[in-house]
């Protein structure tokens, strides 16, 4: 549920309400707004009673949240969400008016690598570098990423060439390790009910990119991220990179519909994957725009000097002189739906 204070309560009647839903076993969330501060009740709201508190001093009314995710809901939080990253000497918000570009090679794969893909989509338009330290591999056998090293070369890459990093943690115990070199922490598709891992990237109040299990629905993406914003960590963005379906020309198939399903559900920030959400590179830069004029907050996307050397994910990857002619087009989407590319 959520509290709605009168105009001008005091502190002391916002503390009164608090006491009481503490007392009651619960947390409250308060979002001061520039006239009213609304409380959430964040935990089992079963043993308090709504029409208790209505009476409350202060307190003009009292809404209940139907949904199961709370934190993650627009019920809870009408404005959206905007994450400020500051890394590599550049300020930018995620979830404004602006589109981030995220862009990389799947799996960082040497350092020569790393840096000339860092140049190369610097050089091209982006605001993050994407690459797998730790990468989620189908077969045991396939290369594994290279680990703190690979972790190493991405901050060396963020220095010489100001991008922030975005890269994967698939274990609780890798989170303080990730977290002390990137920017972004990556969960992965296959990660997403790695409900230790959540607990883990929400103590760790480091923004998060939260992909969609590759057949979980978008309720369970929210229940994901609710997850990750319990600990206290909002800076969730999610991220639609496709989803297992009949169809097999495709790896899988971007769901279009989770952009503006999704904006009306939740305050959060939206991002699209669609080198994921296809599988081949050809299709990539069509979903891209695709994506950009539905409304998404930014895209994700592969991008290798050399695809056809790649270790993990080359079919999927974009040339570098691919990219940038792709990001072109996408400045003149973002223009016709009232954003702007953040590059
Ligand atoms: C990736 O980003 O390279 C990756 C493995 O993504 P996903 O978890 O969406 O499959
Ligand atoms: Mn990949």
């Amino acid at each position: 549920m959520v509290i709605i204070m009168k105009a001008g309560a005091s502190a002391q009647q916002i503390a009164g309400v608090v006491n009481r839903i503490e007392s009651d076993g619960m947390r409250a969330h308060l979002s001061q707004g520039e006239e009213r501060t609304i409380i959430g009740l964040v935990g089992d709201e079963r043993p308090v009673d709504a029409e208790q508190i209505e009476v409350l001093d202060g307190v003009e009314r009292v809404l209940p949240i139907l949904r199961p995710f709370k934190l993650a809901s627009r019920d809870f939080k009408r404005e959206n969400t905007v994450i400020t990253i500051k890394a590599g000497g550049q300020t930018f918000d995620v979830g404004g008016k602006g589109v981030v570009m995220m862009a990389g090679p799947c799996a960082a794969e040497s350092r020569e690598q790393v840096l000339e893909s860092a140049r190369l989509v610097r050089e091209a338009g982006a605001n993050a570098l994407r690459a797998g330290a730790f990468k989620p591999r189908s077969s045991p056998y396939s290369f594994q990423g290279h680990g703190e090293k690979a972790l190493q070369w991405m901050a060396e890459a963020r220095e010489r060439y100001g991008l922030a990093l975005v890269t994967e943690v698939m274990a609780p115990e890798q989170v303080l390790l990730v977290s002390s070199y990137a920017d972004i922490l990556q969960v992965g598709a296959r990660n997403m009910q790695n409900f230790p891992l959540l607990h883990a990237v929400g103590y760790s109040m480091k923004p998060v990119l939260l992909k969609r299990g590759m057949s979980a629905t978008m309720e369970e993406l929210l229940m994901a991220a609710e997850y990750i914003m319990s600990h206290g960590n909002y800076n969730v963005m999610l991220c639609e990179r496709g989803i297992r379906t009949f169809e097999k020309y495709t790896r899988n198939t971007t769901d279009i519909n989770a952009i503006p399903v999704l904006q009306e559900l939740t305050h959060l920030p939206v991002i699209v994957d669609p080198s994921h959400g296809t599988g081949k590179w050809e299709y990539v830069p069509a979903v891209a725009r695709g994506a950009v004029a539905a409304g998404a907050d930014g895209l994700i996307i592969e991008v290798h000097p050399e695809p056809s050397k790649a270790l993990s994910d080359g079919a999927q990857s974009l040339t570098p002189a691919k990219y940038q002619a792709l990001v072109a087009q996408l400045r003149a989407v973002a223009e016709a739906v009232g954003r702007k590319l953040l590059v």
